[in-house]
């Protein structure tokens, strides 16, 4: 993903542990991994050892998308589930496109799936201090295309399915590993193709676990985003007809001045402001962090955005936070003639457009006809997604926000919103609640890696985040005795 969420939520901010107490989410809890007996520190010392040399081996794994090639990622998982006796299975959605997920069986609750990418977006060698592709590790940092986004992720989801398997605990629960191709060009060939066309892994599941969410350490402070929905891609093409000709004898309607006609009238089009309550909750949760002026604001959004002086104030210090308040559409993409001196029959547009969670795509599009205000000008949908929200009350989510405030006393924990969509709104469509969750603590200015140059993560992040992932899937799905 673009990882829009994590310089959305958390700018420089200044996030307050009293929130977590003043939403009601810190949960007093046990100690996260401290109360573990000496046999099992030594297991999850060896968890921790693997999940470095794991880690560093996958990065080296080329699955730059496009083309992809993620079959070599499934080959690697396949390798050490074959090591560890662990039954699993794999398709491949086009040649070189594999997928790969394996289960540890339990009872009857709803399946966990944890989820990741094993494609990465290309990484130019000139702009980086090391080889992306090398994952060289030096001073307690590895650094390689991927780190953050998001094969660390994978392999601490790896390490903690290992860690309950070698424990041979019993689950109430099935635990499903998966790993696929194609996230960064839509997960056409990964997440959606396994939806389309392997329906029956996702039957019995009830929660997924994805990226999208992580730690943010700025100015020694920490904030813990959990993603719990997005905005909604509707991305349309525009086209417009009207009378072709010669350059030298402008007819009276042509495609091109419809087009833009139209354009400019969505160019200046406001489209309301609507606070939808994932939405209100992400806000407050970031208010204290936004200083004196913005505070208030964020705590009571929906009274704020009321005021258009309020919102275009937001558009400019807070633009992701911004684009949350609303439906939007970025013009991007235009086509007119291929010739100076010709007259067009017709002229297009793309446009990015992005809805609120909860929004209904056909009010959505109807509203578009409007401000086109022109039957000369077709629309025509290129993607869609259906909007969903998954909720925050639910045991999986507490036990993300217990484990995650035991671990890190001072965070604050937020349920958030992402701009941009990650593979998880394949499976919100499902009716699947998936959280956008990494166990890392990332600093502020280590953000800029994903998807930019000298993407890194601290061999601590590898050590702690295996750790803490292993305590979330106990404390999840083992039952207490
Ligand atoms: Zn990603």
């Amino acid at each position: 993903m673009r990882h829009a969420l994590a310089r959305a939520s958390l700018p420089a901010t200044r996030p307050l542990a009293v929130l977590l107490a003043a939403a009601g989410l810190a949960t007093p809890g046990r100690p996260v991994i401290a109360a573990a007996p000496g046999a099992q520190d030594a297991d999850l010392a060896r968890l921790q050892d693997e999940a470095v040399e794991r880690t560093v081996e996958y990065l080296r794994i080329d699955t730059t998308n496009p083309p992809g090639n993620e079959s070599r990622g499934m080959e690697f998982f396949a390798r050490i589930f074959e090591a560890e006796g662990i039954a699993y299975d794999t398709a491949s959605s086009a040649p070189g496109r594999g997928n790969i997920w394996a289960r540890l069986e339990g009872g009857e609750q709803p399946t966990l799936i944890l989820l990741h990418h094993m494609d990465v977006v290309p990484a130019d060698p000139a702009y980086w201090d090391t080889d992306p592709m090398a994952a060289e590790v030096a001073d307690g940092m590895i650094a390689g295309r991927g780190a953050l986004d998001t094969k660390t992720l994978g392999i601490v989801h790896l390490q903690a399915f290992l860690g309950l398997h070698r424990s041979g605990a019993e689950l109430d629960r099935d635990i499903v590993f998966m790993a696929t191709a194609d996230e960064e060009a839509g997960g056409f060939f990964g997440a959606g193709w396994l939806v389309e066309n392997r329906p029956e892994l996702f039957e019995d599941t009830g929660v997924l676990l994805n990226e999208g969410g992580d730690g943010i350490e700025t100015d020694g402070e920490i904030g813990f985003g959990i993603e719990v929905t997005q905005k909604v891609p509707i991305w349309l093409g525009l086209t417009a007809h009207g009378t072709p000709g010669h350059g030298s004898t402008p007819p009276v309607e042509s495609a091109v001045n419809r087009l833009i006609r139209g354009l400019h009238r969505l160019q200046t089009h406001r489209f309301e402001p609507r606070i939808v309550p994932a939405v209100e909750a992400f806000f407050e949760g970031l208010a204290p962090t936004v200083g004196e002026e913005w505070g208030p604001r964020f705590a009571d959004i929906a009274e704020a955005v009321r005021d258009p002086d309020v919102l275009r104030e937001l558009h400019i210090d807070h633009r992701s936070m911004a684009a949350l308040t609303r439906n939007t559409c970025s013009i991007t993409m235009l086509e007119g003639s291929a010739k100076i001196n010709v007259v067009p029959p017709t002229a297009g547009a793309q446009i990015d457009c992005r809805m609120l969670p909860d929004q209904d795509p056909e009010a959505f599009v109807a509203e578009l006809e409007r401000v086109l205000n022109d039957p000369g000008i077709e629309i025509e949908r290129i993607m869609q997604f259906t909007p969903a929200v998954s909720s925050t009350e639910t045991p999986l989510y507490r036990t993300l926000v217990e484990v995650t405030s035991e671990e890190f006393p001072d965070a604050a924990i937020i349920p958030a919103v992402s701009t941009g969509f990650t593979d998880s709104h394949f499976f919100r469509d499902l009716g699947i609640d998936a959280y956008g969750y990494s166990p890392f603590v990332i600093p502020q200015e280590d953000e800029g890696g994903v998807h930019g140059n000298n993407e890194r993560i601290s061999v601590e992040n590898v050590r702690r985040g295996t750790a803490i992932m292993l305590e979330i899937l106990r404390r999840f799905a083992v039952p207490t005795m």
